[in-house]
């Protein structure tokens, strides 16, 4: 065996070299090289602070070093780390019964990620399917639902899939908000409709109450699932639990992940009646899903976000930073094309690209992202103040003038 030698400390040079020596080249990272979290900022190794509206890509709802988060990870490392899903754990049921209790669905799985509960839902659904002869499931254009091959399938946007063919079959696409689309689309073979009611990767489009409207009808003719994606949308962000609850919508089965774990690894898919027996002993499982530590951390965001009215906070704070995204398109109407979104999940969408702003952004001490390569998304915890949607307005207003002028 070779001898080796790893350092205490990595400069920030030497750090960034590495990951593109030893990585596959999955990841254009940030040019930050971060210390450590605290509440809504981040701060790199020369401790410069940067105020935090990318939010770990919509899983820190609370924040950074939250201490009730850390302290009920802590106290269950010391008790166990893992036992396997052949036991019972507690952890797991106060945080199923939480879940169960704030959605008012019927039974849960927990997963380790997104994607893995999507294609838990995807096999629910099925399963559901074969005796009743419904065997179609459709994604909507634009959408993403993770990058295992099901999750795939379902995920329209060709940059994900490219290469990866063939998918499952009986699965393809309508577009989305297109309710001519679905109506000639839908009948009794029909198994289901997979949506995100708020697509976050795809640039936060919002869909129609037109749309969510036709779903139900045609769900109540040809007996369907709908199958929602609340991945990025759950859990409170949208200032309601669910994002398809601004739609007067009631999916069958929902799939929750990234704020879930409050920064572990954590996903869910639910279910009601309609599909509680499907699953029978040993038809489907994990080793990892619903790992306890990540359990009791879920357990302090849920109620952190009940107790302290977090959801309410969301709303609030989407409605700020709408309002002033909308002043500042009065100011820059060349700029910005359209204003998208709920609570902490907001897309200003741009005339041009948008990654130079986030750059800007970044040097000016304010993480945003980018998707759809000109859609700013704002993905900020929800303990996020008004002050800091000032500072956030304050300096689009700064880099989108210099924007202007070019
Ligand atoms: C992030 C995301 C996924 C995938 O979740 P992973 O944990 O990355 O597997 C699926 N659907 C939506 C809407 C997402 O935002």
């Amino acid at each position: 065996m070779q001898s080796f030698k790893v350092s205490e400390k990595m400069e920030s040079s030497n750090l960034f070299e590495k990951e593109q020596r030893y990585f596959f080249h999955t990841y254009k990272r940030l040019s930050l090289d971060i210390e450590r979290g605290e509440g809504c900022y981040l701060i790199d190794k020369s401790g410069k602070r940067y105020l935090d509206f990318f939010g770990g890509l919509a899983v820190n709802a609370l924040g950074y070093n939250h201490p009730k988060v850390n302290e009920a990870i802590q106290s269950q490392v010391q008790k166990y780390i893992h036992l396997s899903n052949y036991y019972v754990q507690e952890p797991q049921v106060k945080l199923a019964e939480r879940l169960i209790q704030v959605s008012g669905y019927k039974r849960l799985f927990f997963s380790n990620s997104g994607t893995e509960a999507i294609e838990g839902a995807f096999k629910l659904a099925k399963k559901w399917g074969k005796s009743k002869g419904k065997t179609e499931l459709f994604g909507l254009s634009n959408s993403f639902h993770g990058r295992t091959m099901g999750a795939l399938s379902l995920t329209e946007r060709p940059k994900y899939r490219e290469g990866y063919e063939p998918f499952l079959q009986g699965v393809s696409h309508l577009e989305f908000n297109d309710v001519d689309a679905l109506r000639k689309n839908v009948n009794e073979k029909t198994l289901g409709v997979v949506l995100e009611v708020i697509q976050g990767e795809g640039g936060i489009n919002v869909i129609t109450q037109e749309y969510a409207d036709e779903l139900r009808s045609l769900q109540k003719k040809f007996g369907f699932l709908i199958i929602a994606d609340e991945i990025q949308s759950g859990i409170g962000r949208t200032g309601k639990f669910f994002g398809f609850e601004h739609f007067r919508l009631h999916p069958d089965i929902v799939v929750v992940a990234k704020a879930l774990g409050g920064g572990l690894p954590l996903g869910a898919f639910l279910g009601k009646e309609k599909v509680e027996e499907v699953f029978t002993y040993g038809v489907h499982g994990t080793t990892f899903g619903g790992n306890p530590v990540a359990c009791a951390a879920g357990r302090v965001v849920l109620d952190e976000i009940l107790k302290n009215d977090l959801m309410r906070a969301a709303s609030g704070i989407g409605d700020a930073i709408k309002s002033g995204a909308q002043q500042l398109q009065k100011e820059f109407p060349g700029v910005i094309r359209e204003i998208r979104g709920f609570g902490c999940m907001i897309g200003i969408e741009l005339t041009v690209d948008g990654q130079p702003v986030v750059d800007e952004m970044q040097r000016r001490g304010v993480l945003i992202n980018c998707t759809n390569t000109n859609v700013l998304r704002l993905l900020p915890p929800y303990i996020i103040q008004p002050e800091h949607c000032d500072i956030l307005l304050h300096e689009l207003r700064e880099v989108l003038s210099t924007l202007e002028k070019k």
